[in-house]
């Protein structure tokens, strides 16, 4: 369900790497994705995660105040959604956003998993040394679908991928969270290779509050015969994701894709 709210802040400084602020249009995601740990992070969101997406309707509104006063910095837009999700497509909350942001001079940083990123080819363009990232968990569409049933395909998003290089925007892919026995890690390389995104952040598992419960109950239901992996995993077995570094290295220097490590790896 859909519901629009009104705030009173737009800007909130940001912990995150390399961000001064976040910037969330959206409370909520539509996208769905099985690993999200986002709802540990949002106490306050009430809603049935996936399913309702709040729109901050006077975002852009607010926003553009905040930008005359608040001092320049990197603006990372949607932490906890993704501003890219289905309602952006009716709502515009982030184009508008956007346009407020390169009027004023704040640098941005973007991920996502949807391919209506390319409406804003134009928008990211001007910003000077942007950088578009998109995240890529598997290269089979029908397990992405179960995944993150709500976000693009991976074909639509290896093509974006490209389509923004084209136009002289800088893009990253984010490979995680690496999803155990499930990620055809080879293959997906082999893909983002031919893309040739600057560099490939690669990133395991994040069990936050509630992702435990979720991702188990998503691999009963994908394969059994999963369980038991899944509980060493979560129980702190690291020979999985150790042997999976050291593939993933190998692989992305065979491919010439520069590949960096999630500090919390
Ligand atoms: S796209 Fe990001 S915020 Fe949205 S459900 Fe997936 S992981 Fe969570």
């Amino acid at each position: 369900m859909i519901k629009e709210i009104k705030v009173k802040t737009a800007l909130s400084p940001s912990l995150l790497p390399g961000l001064d602020y976040a910037l969330n249009p959206y409370r909520g995601c539509a996208h769905d994705c099985v690993y999200c740990y986002a709802p540990s992070v949002l106490h306050w969101y009430k809603g049935k995660w996936g399913e309702d997406v709040e729109v901050k309707v006077n975002l852009p509104r607010i926003l553009s105040k905040e930008v005359r006063t608040k001092k320049k910095g990197i603006v990372g837009l949607g932490t906890v959604t993704d501003p890219y999700q289905p309602a952006e497509g009716k709502y515009e909350i982030t184009r508008r956003c956007l346009e407020l942001l390169l009027m004023h001079g704040f640098p941005v940083c973007i991920q996502t998993k949807s391919s209506l990123v390319r409406r804003d080819i134009d928008l990211l363009r001007r910003f000077p040394g942007i950088e578009v990232g998109i995240t890529l968990t598997t290269l089979d569409d029908s397990v992405r679908q179960t995944m993150e049933p709500g976000s693009s395909s991976v074909e639509e998003r290896l093509r974006v991928l490209e389509e923004l290089r084209e136009n002289g925007i800088n893009t990253w892919v984010f490979l995680g969270p690496v999803m155990p026995y499930i990620t055809d890690i080879e293959a997906l390389i082999d893909a983002i290779a031919d893309v040739k995104p600057g560099y490939v952040l690669v990133d395991r598992l994040r069990l936050k509050e509630g992702v435990r419960e979720r991702v188990s109950e998503f691999v009963r239901g994908f394969d059994p015969g999963l369980v038991r992996e899944y509980e060493s995993i979560f129980d702190g077995d690291e020979d999985y994701y150790l042997k999976i570094l050291e593939m993933v290295i190998k692989k992305c220097e065979e491919k010439g894709l520069r590949c960096e490590m999630n500090r919390l790896w």
